[in-house]
């Protein structure tokens, strides 16, 4: 709990930046499907909305879902078996199995709609209220395309920008400012494309392997691919976060990137589908300014990822190490003037290449974890030993654990516990 807080803490700086829900705006000047006659658009600014008498008929749907091969979903919110009315019945065993689970990430990973931020589901459908109380679709997008590979995405931007239907991407579900969720919306759907390659690059500024992801992989798909072909890849704290989706367009922060830089900095090539649908490959020296755009400015905002290629760095060992004390009360000043120790050390210990997840409550401070790829345990220990020093001379107890491990894998399942989405809602 105390490590995901202070991720999301460090995180909240770049969260403070992103918009309400993005749509794409297609551009059909460009686009290489036939544009919809004028007359057949919607002519309001607002999107089309379920009730609207341009929302499409559900012949239109199902013709839709014909030319996407039957994966097309229409949403019926996760919370349903909790509820009573409008969608399937009451359920109460499964009603009890998803509250008991309502809060870890897997849970929702799977569900075509569901966010793992509830503050942005409103209360639409949700399972802790009594079953009297109506679950609607409300915040939840309307359909879903289960999408496979770029032509699943053009199809879906072509049919929601005929009917000027609100669209939005959705990969994990995991972000917090609930850009992955949107009323009267249609989705794509990435999760599912999870195909991984190890190739052998090479461009004018990068020569070397790398790893081609589709879409829908994971941090924890991605680290064990990695860790299986003898190399290493840059992804974050949480294994289900998407690494190709809102992780690495949005920057990327995680355990390697003192050593290796940001997530965004990673990447060689994207393969995009633009606003106009149009398939593009990204890199520096092709289509720069779409390249650019997608190396931090934030997931939804500039086109429809279906793969990015990062650069990979061979294995190493990496040496990982924990370290927590208490504030008392009595023991106030000496308490924090071991955190000013630990912070004056920070400098040399990002040199080092560490990258040191720490938090601070009026009651305890702890790091958890320092992960040190390529440095000796010895090594990690003397960049703690200032701090440690510190803390005997002034009688503060502490527990400190230092490790070397063999692989970067193996560090971050050490240092990971199963994670808890619901404990830190930033967006709430
Ligand atoms: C528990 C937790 C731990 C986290 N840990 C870290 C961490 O260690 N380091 C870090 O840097 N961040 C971390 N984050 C933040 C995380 O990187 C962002 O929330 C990120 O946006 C999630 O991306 P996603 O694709 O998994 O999620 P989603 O909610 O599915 O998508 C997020 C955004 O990206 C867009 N998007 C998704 N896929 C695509 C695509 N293929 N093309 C275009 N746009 C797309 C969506 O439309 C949405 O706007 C954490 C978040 C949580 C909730």
């Amino acid at each position: 709990m105390a490590r995901c807080l202070v991720l999301l803490l460090a995180l909240l700086a770049s969260f403070i930046f992103f918009g309400p829900v993005r749509t794409l705006t297609l551009d059909y000047a460009s686009s290489p499907q036939a544009p919809p006659r004028q007359a057949e658009r919607a002519k309001s600014s607002c999107r089309c909305f379920p009730g609207d008498a341009c929302w499409p008929e559900q012949n239109s749907w199902d013709a839709f879902n014909r030319t996407l091969g039957g994966k097309l979903i229409a949403t019926v919110p996760i919370a349903a078996p909790c509820h009573n009315e409008a969608f399937p019945p009451y359920d109460a065993a499964r009603c009890d199995t998803l509250r008991n689970t309502y809060f870890f990430p897997e849970t929702h990973l799977e569900n075509p709609s569901s966010v793992m931020a509830p503050f942005f589901t409103n209360n639409t459908c949700n399972p802790f209220l009594p079953a009297s109380v109506p679950c609607t679709l409300g915040y939840y997008v309307s359909y879903a395309v289960r999408a496979s590979d770029a032509s699943d995405y053009q199809k879906t931007i072509a049919f929601t920008n005929k009917h000027n239907i609100r669209l939005v991407i959705r990969n994990t579900g995991h972000d917090y400012n609930g850009k992955s969720t949107g009323a009267g919306a249609v989705s794509i759907w990435t999760h599912n494309m999870k195909s991984i390659e190890l190739k052998d690059y090479r461009s004018l500024s990068f020569t070397g392997k790398a790893m081609k992801m589709s879409a829908g992989v994971e941090v924890k798909e991605a680290y064990e691919f990695a860790d299986s072909r003898g190399v290493m890849v840059i992804g974050g704290n949480c294994p289900t976060v998407g690494i190709v989706g809102g992780y690495s367009q949005g920057g990327g922060h995680g355990p390697l990137v003192s050593k290796f830089g940001l997530a965004a900095d990673q990447v060689l090539e994207w393969e995009v589908v633009t606003a106009a649908g149009r398939l593009l490959t990204a890199t520096p020296d092709q289509n720069q300014d779409l390249y650019w755009a997608l190396c931090g400015g934030g997931g939804g905002t500039y086109g429809a990822v279906v793969s990015l290629t990062a650069k990979t760095y061979p294995a190493t060992t990496v040496s990982s190490a924990t370290i927590s004390f208490t504030n008392t009360g009595y023991n106030a000043d000496e308490f924090y003037d071991a955190v000013g120790t630990l912070i004056e050390s920070l400098p040399s210990m990002v040199d080092a290449g560490a990258v040191v997840i720490w938090l601070i409550t009026p009651q305890a401070f702890l790091v958890e974890p320092a992960t040190a790829p390529g440095v000796s345990k010895a090594d990690l220990d003397n960049l703690f030993q200032p701090l440690i020093d510190n803390l005997q001379e002034n009688a503060v107890p502490y527990t400190y654990m230092s490790q070397e491990y063999p692989t970067y894998l193996q560090s971050y399942n050490a240092m990971n516990a199963p994670w808890n989405v619901s404990q830190n809602q930033l967006g709430q």
